[in-house]
């Protein structure tokens, strides 16, 4: 019941223009002023103050129907009924019961609700503030000059002075609510949406290994880390998959996608957070090994080489097996990124011409 109730008042406006906080907002404020109507109701009733009855159960019907119109998929409305009908009850209230009641503290609710519309322009909010503020000394100046209609009792006044102070306080606090929880929400999204835009823009789609771009952005950062003495040392090496034109042309295209597949998955896992891998190009991968001089990082390819050479890859009723030859050497810093990948890329050429299938450092 409970949940359903929560479930009605955060409803989403079914047109997509329209704006889910601003309707939810004015919900919320209808329901409290409900409830605040409701109350004065009963204290009123139990103190045997008949007079104002009428005008508290008008005013409660009235933000029940305000309530309604948020469901209506024209906020504007909404927002219009609401606070055209808060500004005409504090008017008719404050000329009834007078200053001292505190009535006029709902204005800073008003005050409140204009600033959390969404689609209004800052201009609009600040000109409704100073609007808002001349209408309070205009209330002022009136309650000075004709005093009120109705004269509470001594009792009465003290109670309506503390329900109003706490449904002011509960309005205001309801409405922020509702705002921050909101915007919190939407900063939340922004940053998964620029995370996943990052993501899309760094990444291969295919391997999902980091792509060429990204990696010359890391090994830029390396330089810069070397140059500030927090990086000493690094190992590059690039690999080249042995006659994969070959595989495309038996298998398919298809199977020459899943051998890549594949393979980054095992450089991911044999490597993991050890060196940063890439697509460089087609099917060649460029391995940045972590703080690791050449020879640390021939014994991990090595490794790397073995679990190759045993990996079968099933494709339909054919198993695929893959060779590679690797081009090894130490990330020279100095000299930067083009002559370094230049540097394994010619090792690779060299294992190429040798036969294959084997690392040369
Ligand atoms: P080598 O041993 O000399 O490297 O021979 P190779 O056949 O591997 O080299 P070559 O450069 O002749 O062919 C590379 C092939 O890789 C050609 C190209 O169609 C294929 N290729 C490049 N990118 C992709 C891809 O994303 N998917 C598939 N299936 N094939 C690709
Ligand atoms: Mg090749
Ligand atoms: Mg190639």
């Amino acid at each position: 019941m409970i949940q359903r109730f929560i479930a009605m008042i955060f409803k989403d406006v079914e047109n997509e223009n329209e704006t889910k906080k601003v309707s939810v907002i004015l919900r919320l404020n209808a329901l409290i002023m409900c409830v605040y109507f409701l109350c004065l109701l009963g204290i009123f009733l139990a103190v045997g103050e008949r007079t104002p009855l009428i005008m508290f159960l008008m005013c409660f019907s009235i933000y029940g129907l305000a309530f309604y119109t948020t469901y209506l998929n024209d906020t504007k409305l909404a927002v219009y009924f609401s606070v055209l009908f808060t500004a005409i009850w504090i008017f008719i209230f404050i000329r009834q019961f007078g200053w001292d009641c505190g009535i006029q503290h709902f204005i800073f609710v008003l005050i409140v609700l204009g600033f959390t519309i969404s689609y209004r322009k800052l201009r609009w909010k600040i000109s409704m503030s100073a609007a808002a503020c001349v209408f309070r000394l205009v209330l002022y100046a009136y309650t000075r000059q004709n005093g009120s209609r109705y004269t509470l009792g001594n009792e009465v006044s003290v109670i309506y002075q503390i329900v109003n102070t706490i449904f002011v306080f509960a309005g205001i606090t309801g409405i922020l609510a509702v705002f921050t929880k909101d915007s919190m929400e939407m900063e939340r999204k922004l940053v998964q949406y620029n995370e996943r835009l990052h993501r899309l823009a760094s990444l291969d789609p295919l391997t999902g290994l980091l792509n060429r771009r990204s990696m010359r952005e890391f090994l830029e950062k390396n330089i810069r880390m070397y140059q500030s003495g927090h990086v000493e040392s690094m190992a590059l090496a690039i690999g080249d998959i042995d006659f994969f034109k070959k595989i495309n042309d038996t298998y398919g295209h298809e199977c020459g996608d899943l051998v890549l597949k594949q393979l980054s998955a095992l450089f991911q896992e044999h490597i993991g957070s050890k060196g940063t891998i890439s697509r460089w190009g087609g099917e060649e991968f460029l391995f940045a090994f972590h703080h690791m001089n050449g020879d640390e990082a021939l014994m991990l390819l090595n490794e790397l080489n073995r679990k190759l050479k045993k990996m079968e890859i099933p494709y339909g009723e054919h198993v695929v097996k893959v060779t590679m030859t690797f081009g090894l050497s130490e990330f020279d810093f100095v000299r930067g990124i083009d002559y370094s990948v230049n540097d394994v890329d010619k090792k690779l050429y060299q294992g190429k011409e040798a036969g294959r299938d084997r690392t040369i450092y």
